[in-house]
């Protein structure tokens, strides 16, 4: 285990160590398992580089990397991982500007870096919450009076009239344990929030909420439901009913939102939502510590077209990625020796018919690498 930021750039200096270690945290038991049919049994080929499926009638090739969130980037390990320790460890997150003055990558790099680390912490399989559990709502978002008249215009149109721009999130959490946050979006009202309290929070909890209507029945499938009425000025009442500690979580994901991001539009909250969560969740353990959780949390990668794209914050150099990932169809064609041999539909089909994966040939399209599969590769 690394100790601190220093210790982790002298150990995960080399590329190779920061492979090995992640093979270590995804295979454990050191079965790899095969990304493309789930066969249990790989062999190591090109000195350890990549893998090769066993299984006669799959036979990939790939690497550690993928089915992660390091996926098909260009970014090295040995740049990720300090990324990963930097945005975990500052108590209310980085800044792409900053995290690309710190790691010596450009800001583009650095915010799709932050995005494609959120997207790994969402806490899904979490499980529910019991015991005393605190439940209340906030408002997230831009003050409508800063905003242009056209912008002022269109929210009004999308919202029946007002002028309305918050995005509820929902926060949940029980004593001495987690916290979930789930950004919801504009709908309010207890059809949205009674359904996503039974979700995740188990019926044997004691629910604390505040005097909303939306909760309102909750005490019928709940072994408890007290109610702290603030609009009597009422904040804690003896026996420790009280909605302070989620309300402390609360101002910990708008500190964090004011103070480093600024501007979050409702469809990143969410995620900004998990670094928070994530954060408070491992309050209790070491930086370092932090850091090797999330390494075992790599699974699941953001994909470009997932990541919705925001012409104003989203770098032109991920375009051409994101047609790709997109799947807007280019047909490619396989060269050899400047002679064109094949011409295939997609980067996809050409990847299957020479058994490389996709990503290696997109790279020789963008002009990163040469060859893939031993051909060079051409935009039809
Ligand atoms: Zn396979």
């Amino acid at each position: 285990m690394v100790k601190n930021m220093k210790d982790l750039f002298a150990k995960f200096s080399d590329e190779t160590v920061c492979r090995e270690h992640l093979i270590k945290q995804r295979w454990p038991d050191g079965n790899i398992v095969c990304q493309y049919c789930g066969h249990k049994k790989c062999y190591r080929i090109e000195g350890g580089e990549r893998f090769k499926c066993a299984n006669n009638k799959c036979y990939k090739r790939f690497r550690v990397t993928v089915g992660t969130i390091f996926e098909s980037s260009n970014i090295p390990l040995t740049t990720w991982f300090p990324a990963m320790y930097l945005i975990l460890n500052h108590k209310k997150g980085i800044s792409s500007c900053q995290l690309a003055r710190d790691l010596g990558v450009t800001q583009k790099t650095a915010w799709f870096m932050l995005h494609r680390i959120r997207e790994q912490l969402k806490a899904n399989n979490s499980p529910m919450l019991s015991g005393t559990v605190e439940v209340d709502e906030t408002f997230v978002g831009g003050i409508v009076g800063n905003m242009s008249k056209k912008r002022r215009a269109a929210l009004r149109t999308e919202n029946g009239g007002t002028a309305q721009n918050k995005t509820m999130v929902v926060g949940m959490l029980e004593r001495e344990g987690n916290l979930k946050f789930m950004a919801m979006g504009k709908e309010t009202g207890s059809h949205v929030l009674q359904p996503l309290v039974r979700a995740n929070v188990d019926r044997n909890a004691a629910l604390i909420t505040d005097s909303s209507a939306n909760y309102e029945g909750l005490s019928k499938q709940y072994l408890s439901h007290e109610v702290v009425n603030h609009s009597n000025q009422e904040y804690v009442r003896p026996n420790g009913i009280h909605t302070n500690s989620i309300e402390g979580a609360f101002s910990l994901l708008k500190r964090s939102i004011i103070g480093i991001y600024h501007h979050v539009t409702p469809k990143h909250l969410s995620r900004y939502c998990d670094e928070t969560a994530f954060r408070y969740n491992t309050r209790k353990v070491t930086d370092p510590t932090r850091f090797d959780l999330s390494l075992t949390m790599v699974e699941g990668r953001l994909r470009y077209k997932d990541l919705t794209y925001e012409p104003e914050v989203a770098p032109s150099v991920f375009k051409e990625q994101i047609t790709l990932q997109q799947g807007i169809k280019r047909k490619v064609h396989q060269v050899m020796e400047g002679q064109v041999v094949r011409t295939f539909k997609t980067i996809k089909e050409a990847a299957e018919y020479v058994g490389v994966h996709k990503s290696r040939i997109s790279k020789v399209l963008r002009g990163v690498s040469k060859s893939a599969g031993g051909f060079q590769w051409k935009y039809a």
